[in-house]
């Protein structure tokens, strides 16, 4: 990789990070342990001490957890997203459910709550939302309809830790929330993720489920407290979250606020050097609600601005610049078009989206002079 290449999603990883990381190895203990314990704490703390906390290696590992100990039953329906990263559906297919897509909206490119009430049948027992590149979904119009169906709500906040929705932090409104902390999101651990379970009950089951399904507690066996037998009471998974990867997450939390508010900056950078192009940039942000800022979209339709978005990835990366598409719609996907019959006619919305839809590098690591060379590359291919 060229040195002048502006990385997509890049990290930013300090001092304090490494020298985490290295006192973690120097004090012997790697593996699930007192980090990942003090990680939990310190992200339950952040999202205002609601909820019970549960790190795990990723946020796909959340997912499928999430679904296992909301105790649904084979083939039952969860409503979800399409435009949305293929984590979401598999971790649905992987728990013996039927994935169902609920189309987007176009403005706000969240799941639509009109959407999902047109899809709801007998079967249908979950909804399973994403806040969309940090913004948050609509909570209000989502959980009534929850209630009246009766469904369990889990969010995807891979984009929305910081989100909130009428002062109120998203992931705090489901049954359970899922977060990631993959290099490319708003804090990283290299890998991770979080599961913040609405009660205490679920996050005692989602933490055996983590680890084999063995009894409570069984990441202790090996410590100085003296060998502990543990019982197998579940078809469990390996999924928990080692202590070097919850070291970076303590000093990465740390600084979530420093890194949203570089994030906030390029966002109002590219939203005003670009108002006049041809193109449509992300929703304006509303007063009762707090954006993650974990993607900056702009969608191209070649009919208006003249180039294929195809053809705008790759001239932006002669340019320089690494970009992103977040998402191809998942009904254009073959594997799920094969085994669930999906089409893309299905969620129009969704579809159209993602074939026109771009995303530009908006990690706080970039330097203003990146910034400003994305802003002159996308301006020049415009041109
Ligand atoms: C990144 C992402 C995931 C998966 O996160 P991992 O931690 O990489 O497993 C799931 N859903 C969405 C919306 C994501 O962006």
């Amino acid at each position: 990789m060229s040195d002048s290449f502006v990385v997509f999603g890049a990290p930013v990883l300090e001092q304090e990070e490494i020298d985490a990381v290295v006192e973690t190895m120097r004090s012997g203990w790697i593996g699930s342990g007192p980090r990942s314990a003090a990680f939990e704490d310190a992200f339950s703390d952040f999202k205002g001490g609601s909820g019970y906390p549960v790190a795990l290696n990723s946020c796909t590992a959340a997912l499928h957890i999430s679904l296992i100990a909301a105790d649904l039953s084979d083939g039952d329906e969860v409503i979800t997203t399409p435009l949305t990263f293929c984590a979401t559906v598999n971790a649905i297919l992987h728990a013996g459910l039927k994935p169902v897509l609920a189309d987007i909206d176009g403005e706000t490119l969240n799941i639509c709550p009109r959407e999902i009430e047109s899809k709801i049948t007998e079967n249908t027992r979950a909804i399973l939302l994403v806040h969309f590149a940090g913004r948050p979904c609509e909570m209000d119009a989502i959980m009534d309809i929850a209630r009246r169906h009766d469904l369990i709500v889990i969010e995807d906040c891979a984009h929305a830790i910081e989100t909130t929705y009428r002062n109120q932090p998203a992931g705090t409104f489901g049954d359970f929330s899922c977060f990631s902390f993959y290099v490319t999101k708003n804090i990283t651990t290299a890998e991770g993720g979080m599961i913040l379970c609405r009660n205490e009950a679920d996050a005692a089951r989602c933490r055996v489920l983590a680890l084999h399904g063995m009894s409570k507690d069984a990441w202790k066996r090996f410590s100085d407290e003296g060998y502990k037998h543990y019982q197998v009471i579940e078809r469990g998974f390996k999924y928990n979250m080692t202590d070097i990867q919850a070291a970076i997450g303590i000093e990465q939390l740390k600084k979530i606020n420093r890194f949203r508010a570089a994030r906030e900056s390029i966002w109002y950078q590219y939203s005003s050097a670009f108002a006049n192009l041809p193109i449509v940039l992300p929703a304006p942000i509303e007063e009762d609600m707090e954006h993650a800022y974990h993607l900056y979209t702009i969608q191209l339709d070649k009919e208006v601005c003249g180039i294929s978005r195809d053809d705008f990835l790759m001239a932006m990366t002669k340019a320089g610049i690494g970009t992103g598409v977040h998402y191809t719609c998942m009904a254009e996907q073959p594997y799920y078009q094969k085994e669930l019959g999906w089409s893309p006619q299905d969620t129009p919305i969704g579809t159209q989206v993602g074939r026109q839809i771009c995303s530009l590098p908006i990690s706080a690591k970039l330097s203003a002079g990146d910034v400003e060379n994305v802003i002159s590359a996308v301006r020049c291919i415009l041109n």
